[in-house]
């Protein structure tokens, strides 16, 4: 690595950070007591801390990093496209050469016929954006009143109004009177929590038809759309039953309603595809992309349109625009970005070699006493941390005691893994070599070790 170690005493960083910089999703008083963990470079699928301490990030930052950290060429195309344009919109009837670039690319890619690109910073704009289209979609037609969009518990779709009132995160929805009107939520398809005593294809079905009934109960006439991710990330990593988007799929056919798969997470080659929509075989309307279509190097994201969209919207003045939408320098880092995907093969390695290899590693993780079931799919997997995997029990104390014990057993041991609840998700970098998922998996091994000893050690291992 080509930077200079940290010079500053960590102590003190951590205390002018607490003294002014809000943390997002944090209680700051609890942690301005403990402290932030202050990164200060990162190289591959690793990043460091301001100790020098190497920690193997297994959530790619956020989701995002796919082509992992530390390319040089992402930075060169920065610079230049900042010496070249730096700044200018799309709204007056302009344009630039590196968003010429990136939609042609994005279109290419895209499953189907999206072939039209509506840029914002980040995923929650895109679905903001895709919450006003939808609505403005129908209203062109004559069908203002087509205005609910159905959306489903336990999703993500981001934190602006919009993004956090389509998502079903409950804490969300707390704060600040969300979700905005017209926004219906139905229950996940998420059979280890929910879904009692039938199979996971019934309850796969089952939840799916959640959705018809929706639209009856609704009817057809108030329905925009439905949105979903292919598969739940922040939700924690709910890899949906076999029998549950061919049934979804079958239900938009049948009911004039827009399909918008959210690819934030999915989307450039998470799950061993482009794209979820190929892996589970949906034909969406419009798609929300983010995250890794800049691989987290610039912030960036949109929603893609198919054509029949685009046309429709084509007809009026879509009252709707972000300074940033179409940003030159963000466009520019995407699509050097998606030619290091493309050219090094890194969507393929993943579907064929290295995907294969982590997920044979991480299902056998399921044989640990503390694992319940352990699920992957592509580069995204999870564990769900049982009491008593034999009926699928869920611990007595609170939700997520045990799941931030394993948090931070997994940093104890150098290894960055999330916890939803009483469940730990990964999303590595696409680029993680074999050895390094053979380190990831023994540093797993040992922070479940190491929590499940806690666990005995505190009385804490009884059934709710
Ligand atoms: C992260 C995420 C978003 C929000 O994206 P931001 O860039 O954080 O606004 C939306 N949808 C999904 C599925 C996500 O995972």
């Amino acid at each position: 690595m080509n930077h200079l170690p940290n010079q500053f005493p960590t102590a003190e960083l951590q205390r002018r950070d607490a003294a002014h910089h809000l943390h997002p999703f944090t209680a700051a008083g609890e942690l301005a007591e403990k402290g932030a963990r202050v990164i200060t470079s990162a190289n591959g699928v690793y990043v460091t801390d301001s100790e020098g301490q190497d920690i193997l990030d297994a959530m790619a930052g956020l989701w995002c990093v796919n082509i992992g950290y530390g390319r040089p060429e992402l930075a060169e195309v920065a610079a230049q496209q900042m010496r070249e344009l730096p700044y200018y919109n799309t709204f007056f009837q302009t344009t630039h050469l590196p968003v010429i670039d990136l939609s042609e690319r994005i279109a290419q890619l895209a499953p189907g016929d999206l072939n039209h690109v509506f840029y914002g910073s980040s995923g929650s704009e895109a679905n903001d954006t895709n919450i006003r289209l939808v609505r403005q979609y129908w209203a062109l037609q004559g069908k203002p009143e087509k205005s609910i969009i159905i959306s489903r518990k336990n999703a993500y779709h981001g934190s602006t109004l919009g993004g956090a009132s389509l998502g079903g995160m409950v804490s969300m929805h707390e704060q600040g009177g969300l979700p905005i009107p017209d926004i219906h939520h139905i229950n996940q398809p998420h059979w280890w929590a929910e879904g009692g005593d039938m199979s996971s294809d019934e309850f796969g079905l089952a939840r799916a038809r959640e959705l018809e009934q929706a639209i009856e109960d609704l009817g057809e006439h108030r329905v925009a759309a439905f949105i979903a991710e292919p598969v739940q990330g922040a939700g924690g990593v709910i890899i949906p039953p076999d029998s549950y988007w061919p049934e979804i799929q079958r239900i938009c056919d049948k009911y004039e309603i827009l399909l918008i798969a959210d690819e934030v997470i999915c989307g450039f080659g998470r799950t061993g595809n482009w794209f979820g929509s190929q892996t589970f075989n949906i034909r969406p309307d419009i798609i929300s992309i983010a995250k890794g279509l800049s691989s987290g190097y610039q912030p960036i994201g949109g929603s893609v349109v198919s054509d029949a969209v685009a046309e429709v919207m084509a007809t009026s003045e879509f009252t709707h625009g972000y300074t940033y939408s179409s940003h030159p320098v963000a466009a520019a880092v995407a699509l050097e970005n998606l030619r290091i995907l493309e050219d090094e093969k890194i969507v393929e390695r993943v579907r064929d070699v290295t995907g294969p290899y982590l997920e044979k590693k991480w299902k056998s993780l399921a044989d640990h006493p503390l694992v319940g079931e352990a699920k992957i799919i592509g580069m995204m997997g999870s564990i769900a941390l049982s009491p008593n995997k034999a009926n699928r029990a869920r611990f007595k104390s609170d939700a997520g005691t045990i799941g931030y014990m394993c948090r931070e057993r997994c940093f104890a041991n150098h290894l960055i893994m999330r916890h939803v609840g009483d469940r730990m998700i990964i999303s590595p970098p696409l680029i993680i070599s074999t050895g390094e998922i053979d380190q990831l998996i023994a540093r797993v091994q040992t922070a479940l070790d190491e929590t499940a000893a806690q666990v005995r050690r505190e009385g804490l291992w009884q059934e709710a």
